[in-house]
């Protein structure tokens, strides 16, 4: 008998876990949904039913107003760190899972709505969204996925008709967000808070089953998640400083044990390459700044060590030493996916630790000139390299430092040919410049027009592609068009 073919599977393992973790929550109708996004090609790999895609069903649904009969909508609980000052009780507050789904490919995926409506952990908050901030997660986690960077992904997004009110009064929209899990190191610290031991253990096992079942065949299990979600945290770090990506709040509930980015708020991406560069109009002391981010990641990773410590070992001394022990590896391994991604961005195939001078030497010329980084990187990837001068101010320094590259990568047995083509699958042409993501949300807020949006969508699906028709995308934004601060805007 021929296999039968895959069809769109859902399941709600999470609440299978004691129901202290969530509470099970409708959302609240809206009064007129109308699209603004669908994802067809997200919607194909969860094998997602056709009326229940850019329908009027479809429309119901992911506004809220009418669920399907396979959602259980519930609101996790979490905790975290927000700016290094401790809330232990967060949680969804305008957000709800509506059920898990699983993809064509075996990979079990949280279908959540954000901007549902309040639950029993919004605090006072009105559990909305408004529409910019939608626009903006929408294009910047899928721009983020076609990078290759772990990632959320975001199904649809509907506007509601209804008015949220911030600042000042703005139309409200709803995203259906899709991630491996939405489990962060603050509903470890959630869990770590109630103070059960078994609970504590139970939701461990799950987390191992769900996203590491290989720590299960080592004597240590829960010293191997530990140890896993440190590589996957330093590999998608590493990943987003080679990208100049800045998340902007790093705090604990908005890092996923998965690896995943989450919570896309005021991030934005680096132009002129600076170290201290910051967007987020809250982050004042620049916690989140650009070259702070490997160190939080550690900050952050340190405080979910402190949750598992009960699991690691009877003795406290001997759970912390383990502990220690493993919080140390975050440095090398993400010094080392930073090498090989930024050796790569540098058309260097095999790097070695000797690699890492070119590379510091290049930033700190890239700072000092305030060259764009995104442009200088594919600029360099082009045949004439040599034509990455038009970016630099003191010429002198520039040459010094491409004669350099130059015989590095003439010592490797690799075609021009093959360089070009090895680095322009590395350095991006396009990635959401932060000017084209304010303009497509102004035009879409202020004048209802989502054809900048689709424009913005359509091109980032390929950002390592680039295109005549495509150059303005490529650019900068002018001294007039620079966005200098960015909105959480929840
Ligand atoms: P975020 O800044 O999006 O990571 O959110 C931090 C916390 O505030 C989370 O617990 C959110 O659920 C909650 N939150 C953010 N916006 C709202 C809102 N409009 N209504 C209720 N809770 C919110
Ligand atoms: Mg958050």
């Amino acid at each position: 008998m021929p296999a039968s073919p895959p069809r769109f599977t859902v399941e709600h393992s999470y609440q299978t876990l004691p129901d202290r973790l969530y509470s099970a929550c409708q959302p609240t109708a809206v009064t007129a949904p109308e699209w603004l996004a669908f994802n067809e090609s997200l919607a194909d790999e969860l094998m997602l039913p056709t009326p229940l895609r850019a329908t009027e069903q479809g429309l119901w649904l992911f506004s809220g107003n009418k669920l399907a009969n396979w959602c259980q909508p519930v609101a996790q609980a979490y905790a975290g760190h927000q700016f290094a000052n401790y809330v232990p009780r967060l949680g969804d507050g305008r957000a709800l899972l509506l059920a898990e789904v699983i993809s064509s490919n075996g990979q079990r995926f949280d279908l959540q709505l954000k901007g549902a409506g309040p639950t029993p952990y919004s605090r006072g908050g009105d559990g909305r969204s408004p529409m910019g901030p939608v626009i903006r997660e929408y294009l910047i986690s899928e721009a983020m996925y076609a990078l290759g960077v772990p990632t959320t992904r975001a199904l649809a997004a509907v506007s509601t008709g209804d008015v949220v009110y911030r600042e000042q009064a703005q139309p409200g929209a709803i995203l259906t967000r899709v991630a491996k899990s939405h489990i962060r190191i603050g509903t470890f610290q959630y869990v770590a808070g109630l103070n059960d031991p078994v609970l504590l253990r139970k939701f461990a096992d799950y987390v191992i089953a769900r996203h590491y079942p290989q720590c299960n065949t080592v004597p240590q299990p829960y010293l191997a998640l530990l140890e896993a979600v440190i590589t996957a945290q330093a590999a998608t770090v590493a990943h987003w400083m080679s990208l100049g990506f800045i998340h902007g709040v790093m705090n604990t509930d908005n890092m996923t044990i998965s690896g995943e980015t989450i919570d896309y708020g005021p991030c934005a991406f680096m132009e002129a390459y600076h170290k201290k560069t910051v967007f987020s109009a809250i982050d004042r002391q620049g916690r989140y700044a650009y070259g702070n981010q490997p160190a939080i990641a550690l900050w952050n990773l340190t405080r979910l060590a402190e949750t598992l410590l009960p699991l690691l070992d009877s003795e406290q001394v001997k759970a912390i030493e383990r502990a220690t022990t493993a919080l140390e590896t975050f440095s090398a391994t993400y010094q080392l996916h930073y090498r090989q991604k930024m050796a790569a961005k540098l058309g260097i195939t095999h790097p070695s630790a000797a690699d890492e001078q070119l590379i510091s030497d290049l930033l700190q010329l890239l700072e000092q000139q305030q060259v764009d980084f995104t442009l200088f990187f594919r600029e360099l990837s082009q045949h004439n390299p040599a034509n990455a001068v038009k970016l630099f101010g003191d010429i002198d320094s520039w040459q010094h430092w491409l004669t350099r590259w130059q015989e590095r990568i003439t010592a490797q047995s690799v075609s021009p040919l093959q360089r070009v083509t090895f680095m322009q699958q590395v350095n991006p042409a396009l990635i959401p410049r932060n000017h084209l993501v304010q303009r497509a949300i102004t035009q879409a807020t202020e004048q209802g027009d989502l054809s900048l949006f689709n424009q913005l969508q359509h091109a980032w699906q390929q950002p390592f592609v680039s295109k005549p028709e495509q150059l303005m995308l490529t650019q900068p934004a002018t001294a007039a068009e620079r966005v200098c601060r960015t909105f959480c805007g929840t």
